[in-house]
């Protein structure tokens, strides 16, 4: 579903972010992405869905050759959703708009229609409830749930999630982290920036450790907490566990 090929991304002339990205994503897998801040997770992940070009190398997403460019970044950004450390909900419209403005806008659904798979949506991420609130009137881990519900309303094929719940207090950590173990059991292609351990362990098929803009190791959630190859992994391991 996504391939990395010999990717090298720089910022500016000199700040190379990217070095030699290989990396492969099948449908169905739970990929996790963790490493020191600045190592450049987050700007790998924003290459799935083109929102960062790459200078050198090649990334293939469903079969889409991401540099082509003839690429229609429209029809790449509906087959991914993509929730962020800041939930970016839309403060003036209520949970429900949120949920069903790119359903509308940019597949022409029927206000109704809309609105149905908006209430689903909020079912599946255990709020229907708040179905006519604002933002503001929700907790964390609620805009949360809802960046979730939003991000499935287009019926995305990849999910990418970058440190979804790293902005949130911890009694709310959990409720976010269980709707996307739901989602990856069922089955849908997830690239994860965190560093919830936990959530790895559980749901991950394999953890990925970047540090300094290389992929310094890949493996089993398995291996990688109790057996980490490389030193770098270790160290990391050693202050977040
Ligand atoms: P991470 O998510 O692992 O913390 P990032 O991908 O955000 O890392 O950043 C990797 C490096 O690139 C950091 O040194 C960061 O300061 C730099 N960086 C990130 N975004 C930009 C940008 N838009 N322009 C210039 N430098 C950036
Ligand atoms: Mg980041």
């Amino acid at each position: 579903m996504i391939r990395f090929e010999q990717v090298n991304k720089w910022y500016g002339s000199d700040h190379h972010v990217l070095k030699d990205i290989n990396l492969e994503i099948k449908q169905g897998e739970v990929v996790v992405i963790c490493g020191p801040s600045g190592s450049g997770k987050s700007t790998l992940i924003r290459c799935i869905n083109r929102l960062e070009p790459i200078q050198q190398g090649k990334i293939i997403v469903d079969d889409m050759d991401l540099h082509n460019p003839r690429l229609d970044l429209t029809t790449l950004r509906a087959e991914i959703g993509f929730v962020f450390q800041q939930f970016n909900l839309y403060p003036h419209m209520t949970v429900l708009e949120n949920i069903t403005l790119a359903p509308t806008m940019v597949r022409n659904m029927p206000r109704a229609e809309a609105d149905r798979l908006g209430m689903e949506l909020l079912e599946k991420v255990n709020i229907p409830d708040k179905a006519g609130a604002y933002p503001t009137q929700l907790s964390g881990g609620q805009q949360q749930r809802v960046a979730i519900a939003r991000g499935l309303a287009m019926k995305p094929k990849i999910m990418l999630f970058d440190e979804p719940t790293s902005a949130l207090d911890p009694e709310m950590i959990n409720e976010v982290l269980d709707v996307m173990k739901a989602l990856a059991r069922e089955g849908m292609t997830m690239a994860c920036v965190t560093h919830e351990m936990g959530f790895a362990r559980e749901v991950a098929d394999r953890v990925i450790f970047m540090d300094h803009g290389v992929l310094v190791e890949e493996n089993t959630p398995e291996e990688f907490f109790n057996n980490p190859q490389h030193e770098r992994s270790k160290e990391f391991l050693s202050k977040i566990l």
